[in-house]
């Protein structure tokens, strides 16, 4: 069963008499446990079609059906109600909040989108501090740590609710090339450690190569897929 089933999805943004055709009807399957970067340059449509994946935003056309439901149905409440217990989000610029801890940071989709009891809370949190390398910094605020570093506490925070799924959208964009290919292997890592699916976006070609199955996007048409063994073949 496919994790995410995409036929002929297609996105127009109207701004006044202007419309723009982000997305040309996108067809693709993506397997649970896969590990799928969307490649392009700037403008072909790559946070586009991650704002869909992760239900924030929704098709002009098409259909899409993410962890078997429908999302195109889904009013803004239970879209909401879908991320919080399906989706982890990574970010380009690691969006932490400042004033929280390390720790703070990776627990706070616990208490913002799921209701788990502290003691669960506390065993899952210093659980991926361990996975992601960072238990001697949790009491570290964002600005005392590096980017690479910020970048593993975000993967953490994207996986501590159990989604299904981790959409980032060009997570090492900034980021030096050593420390992105790091954040990669560490999705990775992550990917097979919990079976959770990841899709990045990049349009860094250095680090395209770790993706095991890598699509092209061009002007909002996807316009190559290729495999690249390791597991899922959607
Ligand atoms: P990428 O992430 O690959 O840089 P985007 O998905 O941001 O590409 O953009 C794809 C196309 O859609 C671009 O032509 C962009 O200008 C346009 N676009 C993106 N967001 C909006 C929006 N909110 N309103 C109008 N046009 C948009
Ligand atoms: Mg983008």
């Amino acid at each position: 069963m496919s994790l995410i089933v995409a036929e002929n999805i297609q996105k127009d943004y109207k701004t006044g008499e202007v419309t723009v055709r982000a997305l040309k009807a996108l067809s693709f399957e993506i397997e649970p446990a896969s590990f799928v970067s969307f490649v392009g340059p700037s403008g072909s449509g790559k946070t586009t079609l991650l704002n869909l994946i992760g239900c924030l935003d929704k098709p002009t056309d098409g259909k899409l059906k993410v962890a078997d439901t429908d999302v195109l149905h889904l009013d803004r409440k239970q879209s909401a109600s879908f991320r919080g217990s399906n989706i982890g989000f990574i970010f380009q610029d690691f969006n932490l909040l400042p004033v929280l801890t390390v720790y703070e940071n990776i627990e706070y989709p616990l208490l913002m989108v799921q209701s788990v009891p502290a003691s669960e809370r506390e065993k899952r949190v210093t659980a991926l501090l361990e996975a992601v390398g960072m238990i001697e910094q949790k009491d570290k605020y964002p600005d005392q740590i590096s980017g690479g570093q910020k970048q593993r506490v975000a993967i953490a925070r994207a996986l501590v609710t159990n989604p299904k799924l981790v959409l980032a959208d060009e997570p090492t964009a900034n980021l030096d090339h050593k420390t992105a290919y790091m954040v990669i292997e560490l999705m990775k890592k992550m990917r097979d450690e919990f079976r959770t699916t990841f899709i990045f976006s990049t349009h860094d070609q250095k680090i395209v190569g770790e993706a095991e199955i890598l699509y092209t996007l061009e002007d909002g048409e996807l316009t190559g897929r290729q495999v690249r063994g390791g597991k899922g073949n959607g």
